[in-house]
């Protein structure tokens, strides 16, 4: 689950990317627009935390970029500037949530968690496909009601699965989202294997009627 934090104060940007990062969320950050245009250019994102005011220009635009290049990255904005035009303006544009400075983290991880519910789980607080459970508040994994000791990347990969069941992902898009934008300067992607072979080991061993298929030569599908 790989989240975006566009702010360009610094101590507040480290603040909540220190906070995104103990509740197991891979975290990006830009501190101006020119940055995260590039970075949405590029990379996909779950969420994106918004800053409006921006030292080279309104974090709005970024909204109308995100929604010329019809991707699909929930937005909270988060500003200072308490104005209704601007929140109006700003969900207007696709904005899923705002909330003003200051504001309590706690909150703020509050609104993560919903977004990203509200967009693979209906606002569910599960995800379940076949006999596999996931509780992503919890980082559970339950079989059949059982839990499953799973490492902290094995789970990852498991809860990004679960929430795109049947879908092909490619090895490129799944290694930024379980470890970060970084990796795309890797030159394989073995590390990816190693990891999936103990995850479906774990699986297979556990009694899951899941399975994430290789698709051999572009990527993984789960399969439920
Ligand atoms: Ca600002």
């Amino acid at each position: 689950m790989k989240i975006l934090i566009v702010e360009d104060e610094p101590a507040l940007r480290e603040l909540i990317q220190q906070t995104l990062e103990k509740e197991r969320y891979v975290v990006e950050t830009a501190e101006d627009l020119a940055g995260a245009m590039e970075k949405v250019g590029v990379y996909d994102y779950e969420c994106i935390l918004l800053d409006l005011m921006l030292p080279d220009g309104s974090g709005l635009s970024l909204l109308e970029e995100i929604k010329r290049l019809r991707k699909k990255e929930s937005v909270i904005i988060i500003s200072a500037k308490d104005s209704i035009d601007d929140k109006i303006q700003g969900l207007d544009l696709g904005a899923d949530d705002y909330l003003a400075k200051p504001f309590h983290l706690a909150e703020l991880v509050a609104r993560v968690k919903s977004v990203i519910r509200r967009k693979h789980r209906d606002g569910e607080h599960t995800v379940t496909v076949g006999n596999v459970v996931v509780f992503p508040d919890k980082f559970r994994v339950e079989i059949e009601g059982k839990e499953i000791e799973l490492n902290r990347k094995e789970y990852d990969i498991l809860h990004y699965f679960m929430n795109r069941a049947g879908r092909l992902i490619n090895k490129s898009t799944l290694a930024e989202s379980v470890w970060g934008d970084h990796i795309d300067q890797v030159d394989n992607y073995d590390f990816i294997y190693a990891q999936m072979k103990n995850l479906r080991k774990k699986l297979s061993d556990a009694g899951a009627d899941i399975e994430i298929k290789a698709v051999y030569g572009v990527g993984y599908k789960l399969i439920g």
